[in-house]
């Protein structure tokens, strides 16, 4: 079975590494800070032989050299990464990284930037979303269009619904309180909301998510709904979404 070892690094990114133990690979997902990677792996007795970057943001791939140092690790990522330092293997959307016999599907999420990429393991039920999807919100649109981004998400949401969403960082409260702005009628959103609050109270993760929860309440994927261009007043899908990003980024 896969362990996937989740810590909170940075000011609120989360890191992830993900062991195979039949063949002993591991896997850093990002590398938002070099030396705590390095200091989780031992404790847990593993060995960093893999990096998947999400994306070139410094907090996902700034710790990349200092663990390639410290263990030779292979660097998977999407060619932007090269802005931060080099790369053994480009990947991009339909390509299959393996850590040992397990598969991960490449998909292209862009629109955080232009070049992000989710990392989804089908056997598994779980996928490395970076930057793309967060629990009731979404990235920032630094890089892309709306059209783009929405394509981006429409690919998540085709995801199986079961499936584990590891976001990158611990932006859910905040989301949280603009999901409810935006979509006030909406009672499993007020649920999810409050359970929200219990669990930062208690200084416990809200990531993962699932997926099956985020269709329901998150108020990006649902930019697709007749109420949600409604209440914000898009024709389409994309002009929905860019309506609600462009308030959140205001919020
Ligand atoms: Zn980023």
């Amino acid at each position: 079975m896969l362990q996937i070892h989740q810590f909170p690094c940075l000011s609120d990114n989360y890191g992830f590494l993900l062991h195979d133990p039949d063949s002993g690979e591991t896997a850093a997902i990002d590398t938002p800070d070099g030396a705590e990677y390095l200091k989780q792996a031992e404790a847990k007795g593993w060995r960093i032989t893999a990096i998947w970057n999400t994306h070139w943001h410094p907090d996902h791939a700034g710790g990349n050299a200092a663990i390639v140092e410290a263990t030779g690790a292979q660097i998977i990522a999407p060619s932007e990464v090269e802005r931060i330092g080099p790369i053994d293997t480009v990947v991009t959307h339909g390509d299959t990284v393996m850590l040992g016999e397990w598969k991960a599907e490449v998909i292209d999420v862009s629109g955080h930037t232009n070049g992000h990429i989710a990392y989804h393991l089908p056997e598994a039920g779980i996928a490395f979303v970076g930057d793309s999807v967060f629990a009731l919100g979404c990235g920032r649109m630094f890089e892309g269009e709306p059209q783009q981004f929405w394509d981006s998400l429409s690919r998540i949401k085709a995801l199986p619904p079961e499936t584990a969403l590891y976001c990158a960082h611990e932006y859910t409260a905040a989301n949280a309180r603009f999901a409810r702005h935006a979509d006030p009628d909406n009672a499993a959103l007020a649920d999810y909301a409050r359970g929200i609050a219990d669990k930062r109270d208690r200084g416990e993760p809200t990531v993962p998510t699932t997926l099956a929860r985020e269709l329901e309440t998150n108020p990006f994927l649902r930019a697709d709904s007749a109420d949600m261009k409604q209440r914000w007043g898009g024709q389409t899908a994309p002009e929905t979404f860019a309506a609600l990003r462009a308030a959140k980024d205001d919020f």
